[in-house]
């Protein structure tokens, strides 16, 4: 059985560039594959917060004054030393998240890759001369950095979604503290090892754990602290929204409730190959992941009919000891009781279910939080299923009739994060894409997150950008400098 030691980072900080043992009280990690403890986390005192903060902001008289070019080969450097030491960091990763470890090492490269696309942008900001009212004026308007920022993540990827933060704000010259997620801190803690490898300035980057509702909390309240970035559950977002006491920047990138639209001119085949991979992957607790489908009812039965031998098909195990196993164990009790309280509740409202349904039995799962991939066919929007986010291996799917029935129900959510069209009729394409009220459509492709276009959602699902110039935008001021030289006035 493969284990991972993790006694260099267990219980310690990560703060102006040293590692230090932590004073707060200790918070055990679980392998929730195992249900064993791995490791503990130090909860981080208010003064090692306000120690942070101050390195935090020393290191940004610094580190927003070197040249762009200087922040540009960190980041590539930081992206090499991450995806030389890519299966050690992807162990940590399986080990406290519970996704196979194939998966887990996939995430750490695209952080790789990542930490090489904001070290291309860093050298790439840009100004603009703007036309003025009258001549002998010049316009400039220029972008300067925030200043520091607090992140704060999720557990669901515990390395793309730290990296995002920091590798847009080590491009903008921001310094950022890091509050992960009290179930994955040791994902962030080994990201902060990389960062010091790579020589970057002290206090640029920091890692404090601990408690969302009293770490990521003090962070929204620090005076010190000019920009929270924020990935986690809309209830949390709003929270952080209503509880900063003074006027911060925000960027909210909260839940979803995502569906998929498969019409009649769809390629069946690859509409069920779509929505297994992106209803099941890291089982089901993705923000972009299918929640709910609705099928033209023409192909209703057929569709239903591959897609529940796609989803039995599926393996699942210990992610460490099956690297490449499907899926792996949830990452925690919480979401694996919603998952079961959503399909209770869609059985006991009429839905039937066609997959999954249950936990898998034998040798290997006793102790670990593990589902078999279930599907629920015939839902209605009274289930929660079809009207809340599962953020868990269950997907609920209905028949319709028309296209803009289909659009309806798809819009019919506060969210708007990502949805998904399987369809070859190019004016069926081009009606659901205008109509649907989200920051993502991704047509006959489950893949809505690419590095080089903004990634965000509407409504419900947060304000603000990652990925692409727009994710890297959230990083910055604008600054309107209006000069007068007087020639040609
Ligand atoms: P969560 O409960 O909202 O937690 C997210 C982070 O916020 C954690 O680090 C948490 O700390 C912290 N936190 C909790 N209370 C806080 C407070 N009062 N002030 C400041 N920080 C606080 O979300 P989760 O359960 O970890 O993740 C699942 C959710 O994230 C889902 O809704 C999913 O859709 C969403 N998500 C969205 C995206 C996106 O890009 N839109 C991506 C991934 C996930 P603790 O760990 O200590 O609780
Ligand atoms: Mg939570």
């Amino acid at each position: 059985m493969t284990n991972v030691d993790l006694s260099h980072i267990s219980g310690k900080l990560f703060i102006g560039g040293a590692f230090v043992e932590g004073r707060g009280e200790r918070i055990d990690v679980l392998n929730p594959a195992r249900g064993e403890v791995i490791g503990q986390i130090a909860a981080t005192t208010a003064e090692e917060i306000d120690s942070a903060v101050e390195s935090a902001r020393a290191a940004f008289r610094t580190w927003s004054r070197v040249p762009a070019k200087t922040r540009s080969n960190a980041l590539h450097r930081l992206g090499d030393l991450i995806a030389a030491d890519a299966h050690r960091m992807a162990q940590i990763m399986t080990s406290e998240q519970g996704k196979p470890l194939n998966e887990a090492k996939g995430e750490i490269l695209k952080l790789a890759e990542a930490c090489h696309f904001y070290g291309e942008e860093a050298v790439r900001v840009f100004g603009e001369i703007v036309p003025n009212d009258q001549n002998g004026y010049q316009s400039q308007v220029i972008r300067e950095p925030i200043g520091v920022v607090g992140a704060i993540t999720p557990w669901n990827y515990p390395a793309e979604l730290v990296g995002w933060k920091l590798c847009a704000s080590l491009a903008a010259g921001c310094t950022i503290l890091i509050k992960p997620a009290e179930l994955t801190p040791f994902t962030a803690l080994a990201i902060a090892e990389k960062v010091k490898e790579a020589g970057i300035l002290d206090g640029v980057v920091s890692v404090l754990t601990g408690k969302g509702s009293i770490v990521g909390q003090a962070l929204v309240e620090h005076p010190g602290v000019d920009k929270i970035a924020f990935t986690g559950s809309s209830a949390v977002g709003l929270h952080i929204q209503r509880s900063c006491p003074s006027v911060k920047r925000l960027s909210l990138e909260l839940g979803g409730n995502c569906p998929l639209i498969v019409t009649k001119s769809a390629d069946i085949d690859a509409a069920v190959k779509g929505a297994t991979r992106r209803s099941f992957r890291n089982m089901g607790q993705i923000c972009i992941a299918i929640n709910r489908i609705y099928v033209a009812r023409e192909i209703y039965d057929t569709f239903l009919d591959k897609f529940a031998k796609a989803a039995d098909a599926l393996t699942i195990g210990d992610g460490l000891n099956n690297p490449a196993a499907d899926i792996g164990s949830m990452a925690s009790a919480d979401p694996l009781a919603k998952t079961r309280d959503h399909l209770a509740d869609a059985s006991d409202k009429g839905a039937r279910v066609i997959a999954g349904g249950r936990a898998p039995e034998g040798a290997g799962f006793e102790n670990g939080f593990f589902f078999r991939p279930t599907i629920v066919a015939d839902c209605t929007h009274e289930m929660k299923v079809m009207s809340e986010e599962t953020f868990g291996p269950l997907v609920g799917v209905a028949p319709f009739d028309t296209l803009e029935e289909a659009a309806a129900l798809a819009n019919d959510t506060p969210y708007g994060l990502a949805s998904y069209v399987f369809a070859r009729d190019l004016q069926e394409i081009y009606q659901l894409s205008a109509e649907l009220d989200y920051g993502n459509v991704a047509i006959n492709n489950v893949d809505a997150g690419i590095m080089n276009a903004p990634y965000g959602g509407r409504k419900q699902s947060g304000i603000g950008y990652e990925h692409g110039r727009e994710g890297l935008l959230e990083y910055f001021n604008f600054k309107h400098v209006r000069l007068f030289h007087g020639v040609g006035a």
